[in-house]
């Protein structure tokens, strides 16, 4: 790496990060448009020009899926877009997605040695480019299929892991069909991740992708409840991958909290997003359009949430949180864009119970303060109450984003699946296999709630170990 910094010097540590051009805060704020527009071919090609090309690339490590992030940049400088895309393919199948969503700031950025003197290489951004390239003016190429094993795989669930799964397979030449409960497939890409962050064109595009290399999508099937995981090997699936997601919402658990106007952020969000609320009436949805918005919470699921009241015409919203700033979960740059659209931000502050009027609606909050004590299990300081710091906060809608756990429908209807005290299958982290002979599981529903990513790198390891079980054996 020094050797390079010497070949180079001065190129690379005296061109500065090129910021994303994007929409004006006090414009956006009101829209559902993609916030940023992505880069365009001059500011890619000066952002790749500060890759390092380092021997070691440190910032694979940071990339759960190991893309090579190094070539993939190169081939940019050298102004070979279709190359570049091929080789992020070669690992990651949804990269215009990835570029959008992934928390880079923990994972390749994180690791790039320009960081520890000023800014990384915008990795994502970069990868956001090529992959928007393709999709805009690449051929639609499809890859080389192998010959047909006569195998038949079921997924269920269409989110990041089964996607994954379903393409990978499909190209190995087995016959995958993906079910999925709701209408539309995509999992959190659709129903959760608002289209300011993530147009939803982009995950149908992936979808319409896996359709033309031969996926066959069921869509409006529970399995657990529609139909049984048994009965697909009765209808001669040879093996199943369950990427079913964590979708269950939890609650404050607090008085008050069943009162109108109080929202999980995933009804709120999949009212919103999957159902078009925001475009209501050319979509029949209802949503309730607070004036006054506490939201709870201060993972990507509360920004969301948060923004999207506020794109439904909020007054003031507000994100309610009982540790401080350091301990934020959300990505970086949501927290950013959320201040810059003028989200308020109540730190260090946990509900005590909701009040309502005559007719049943939220009208407020009240809460205490909190202050930081010793770590607890997750390492994180733990928020202790202020005494006598009782205060309230007036509200016309609330959303509660404070986490979600496993959906029992399949889990609890398949017998011989081994499952966690908090009911997530127990897959083998390596090859995700489950204690049942034909059944793989990963993404959140092995993990809890992760990321669009590392659901990816599931679906990656558990596709490598069917391919093996439908060519070879368990
Ligand atoms: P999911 O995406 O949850 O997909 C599961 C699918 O299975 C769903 O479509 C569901 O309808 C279907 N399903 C469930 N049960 C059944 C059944 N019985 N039969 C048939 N189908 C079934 N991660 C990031 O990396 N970056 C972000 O910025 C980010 N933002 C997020 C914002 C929100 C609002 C949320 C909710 C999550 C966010 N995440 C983010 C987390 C990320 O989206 C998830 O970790 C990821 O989607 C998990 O993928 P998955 O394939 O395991 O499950
Ligand atoms: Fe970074 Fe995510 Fe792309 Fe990996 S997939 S290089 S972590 S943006």
């Amino acid at each position: 790496m020094e050797d390079r910094m010497s070949e180079k010097t001065g190129k690379n540590d005296q061109v500065s990060r090129q910021p994303m051009p994007e929409q004006k805060a006090e414009i956006r704020k009101r829209n559902f448009e993609e916030v940023p527009f992505g880069y365009n071919e001059e500011l890619a090609l000066k952002e790749a020009e500060r890759c390092l090309e380092c021997k070691k690339p440190s910032c694979m490590n940071g990339c759960p899926v190991s893309v090579n992030i190094p070539d993939f940049i190169k081939l940019i400088k050298e102004r070979k877009f279709t190359q570049s895309i091929r080789k992020i393919w070669e690992r990651n199948a949804l990269p215009a997605v990835c570029g959008r969503v992934c928390p880079q700031e923990s994972q390749c950025e994180g690791q790039c040695v320009l960081g520890k003197k000023g800014a990384p290489v915008a990795i994502g951004n970069l990868e956001r480019y090529v992959a928007d390239l393709e999709r805009n003016s690449g051929k639609g190429e499809l890859p080389p299929k192998a010959k047909p094993t006569g195998k038949k795989v079921a997924v269920v669930g269409s989110g990041p892991s089964g996607l994954t799964v379903a393409g990978d397979l499909i190209l190995k030449g087995h016959d995958v069909t993906i079910f999925e409960a709701f209408h539309k497939p995509g999992g959190v890409l659709v129903y959760g991740i608002p289209q300011f962050r993530l147009p939803k064109e982009i995950v149908f595009s992936e979808v319409n992708f896996l359709e033309r290399l031969g996926v066959k999508l069921e869509a409006n099937v529970v399995v657990g409840r529609t139909v049984e995981l048994d009965e697909l090997f009765d209808q001669g699936y040879n093996a199943v991958y369950l990427g079913v997601g964590a979708g269950l919402p939890k609650f404050l658990n607090v008085p008050g909290e069943n009162l109108i106007g109080i929202y999980s952020a995933n009804e709120y969000l999949t009212r919103s997003n999957l159902m078009k609320a925001y475009l209501f009436p050319e979509y029949d949805t209802p949503i309730v359009k607070g004036k006054n918005v506490a939201v709870f919470g201060a993972g990507n699921v509360a920004m969301d949430s948060a923004r999207t009241a506020m794109r439904l015409g909020a007054d003031t919203v507000r994100i309610v949180y009982r540790r401080s700033r350091d301990e934020m979960p959300a990505r970086a740059a949501e927290i950013h864009h959320a201040e810059e659209e003028g989200i308020e931000f109540s730190l260090l502050t946990a509900p005590l119970r909701f009040t309502g009027d005559e007719k049943g609606r939220v009208t407020g909050v009240e809460c205490l303060r909190m202050e930081l004590g010793e770590p607890d299990a997750s390492g994180r300081r733990s928020p202790v109450p202020v005494e006598g710091s009782k205060f309230r906060l007036d509200c016309d809608l609330s959303v509660i984003a404070v986490g979600s756990g496993a959906n029992p429908i399949l889990t609890r209807s398949t017998e011989g699946l081994g499952l966690t005290k908090w009911g997530y299958i127990i897959a083998d982290t390596e090859t995700g296999k489950t204690t049942r002979k034909g059944v793989w599981a990963g993404g959140d529903i092995v993990t809890g709630s992760a990321t669009v990513i590392l659901a990816m790198g599931a679906g990656r390891a558990a596709s490598d170990s069917m391919h093996k079980y439908l060519t070879l054996g368990w």
